[in-house]
């Protein structure tokens, strides 16, 4: 008998998507956009003013990540364009750039000025030009070009906090020296302290115009998430009670409409590879874990290696039957750990830093715990499950030669 081939049956399995599943990615620009109804309105009542051939001022918005602030100036954008072609003066560009990949002055130049220059030949290189060269080189093709740019600089505090503020300033000045061209600044920024990062001519001018977005509560998720389910998945299988629970999560970690709709775009998933018809609560419940464990997982991944060589010993000792040590047991095994793979250990000091670090991100418990007439003594445990934990260190190649070792109950490792 012929055997299966390994797609069949999940080509067999009813999918609970319809055809654009893609609704429930990130990326995905919807045509409609609950509760922004006023920060769309204030950002169309600013730019008007570009269609009548006229520079809008300058926007700073702020407001926390995954309060759409990057899907509603981009809706704008689109609806500005259209807008261009019925009703418009002059020429109008409408450039988009996100600053935590276009992150230095030479990117961001590069990326406005290509927008103004068709032959491939004279585009402006990703690199080797000097600074001041494509600066001229992109005030020159505007003013030729002749119309209004509003430049979208979105993550902008990451630019700031990378390169400084100068090419703000050079950005927002390049508008008065022009003479047949004119340019406004969008910036969008998560930290509501950017400001204060910035030259003052440069806070001035950037802010002439303000809009903050506050985070979403749990009934605004909720209409959010109805939206994408129409769009996205096939009748019946998201029940409201579904809905309720993921935007009742969501809300509770700081209104993030991103994390909504992941988390709910997860819970479908689960319940689809179940081979469910619908999803129920316990499939969010599902959904939340695993998108924990990832953050978790990732957190972990991304430590330095005596951090993780640190939470190895706390592990070993964990499986060895003493979950709680004191920093200086873990410093010992540390220290023993640190040498096999041939790392030279750090002071003691500096462990007691890394294990705080640590502790923060949530990956152990660190508790100051007394100990009778001996004093109090800090006590580290883990905060996660051993076993996550052991698998997701030994992917480091540099610890994968520990992956047999044991700890005695005298703290001892063997192997
Ligand atoms: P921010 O830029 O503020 O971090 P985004 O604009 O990227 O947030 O929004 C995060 C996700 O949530 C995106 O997928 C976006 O489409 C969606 N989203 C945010 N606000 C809304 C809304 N009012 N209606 C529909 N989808 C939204
Ligand atoms: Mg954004």
């Amino acid at each position: 008998m012929r055997a299966e081939n390994i797609f069949e049956k999940h080509i067999r399995r009813d999918t609970l998507f319809k055809g654009s599943r893609e609704a429930l990615y990130p990326d995905y620009l919807p045509d409609y956009l609950p509760h922004r109804e006023s920060e769309i309105d204030r950002l169309a009542e600013i730019l008007v003013t570009a269609l009548r051939g006229e520079k809008p001022s300058n926007i700073l918005i702020y407001g926390k990540t995954g309060t759409g602030k990057t899907a509603v100036v981009r809706y704008v954008g689109r609806e500005l364009l259209r807008a261009q072609e019925v009703y418009g003066h002059k020429n109008l560009e409408y450039i988009y750039i996100n600053c935590e990949t276009v992150d230095t002055p030479y990117s961001v130049l590069q990326n406005i000025g290509n927008y103004f220059i068709e032959d491939w030949n004279k585009k402006i290189p990703f690199t080797g030009w000097p600074l001041d060269k494509v600066f001229t080189t992109v005030r020159k093709r505007i003013d030729e070009w002749g119309g209004i740019v509003i430049i979208v600089l979105d993550e902008v505090d990451k630019l700031v906090t990378k390169s400084g503020d100068d090419i703000l300033y050079q950005l927002l000045l390049l508008d008065n020296e022009m003479k047949n061209s004119r340019l406004s600044v969008i910036g969008i920024s998560n930290e509501l302290k950017f400001t204060d990062l910035l030259d003052p001519r440069v806070r001035s001018r950037l802010t002439q115009e303000k809009l903050i977005f506050p985070p979403y509560n749990a009934y605004q998720l909720e209409d959010i998430l109805e939206e994408r389910v129409k769009i996205a998945v096939k009748d019946g299988v998201v029940r409201e009670d579904v809905i309720s629970i993921c935007a009742a999560i969501a809300a509770q970690e700081h209104g993030d409409a991103r994390r909504a709709i992941e988390l709910l775009r997860i819970s479908i998933e689960i319940a689809e590879r179940e081979g469910a018809n619908k999803v129920e609560e316990r499939h969010v419940y599902l959904a939340k874990n695993k998108i924990e464990m990832d953050c978790v997982s990732e957190a972990i991944k991304t430590l330095p290696l005596h951090s993780k060589i640190i939470l190895l010993a706390v592990a070993l000792s964990e499986e060895a039957g003493r979950p709680q040590l004191t920093t200086g047991e873990i410093y010992e095994i540390y220290r023993s750990l640190s040498r096999r793979v041939g790392a030279s250990p750090l002071t003691q000091r500096r462990i007691s830093d890394l294990i705080s670090e640590m502790d923060m991100l949530g990956l152990i418990n660190a508790k100051v715990k007394s100990f009778g007439r001996y004093g109090r003594t800090k006590v580290v445990e883990l905060a996660l499950p051993v076993m996550e934990v052991k698998k997701i260190l030994f992917e480091d190649e540099l610890l994968m030669e520990l992956n047999n070792v044991k700890l005695t109950s005298q703290k001892k490792l063997f192997f």
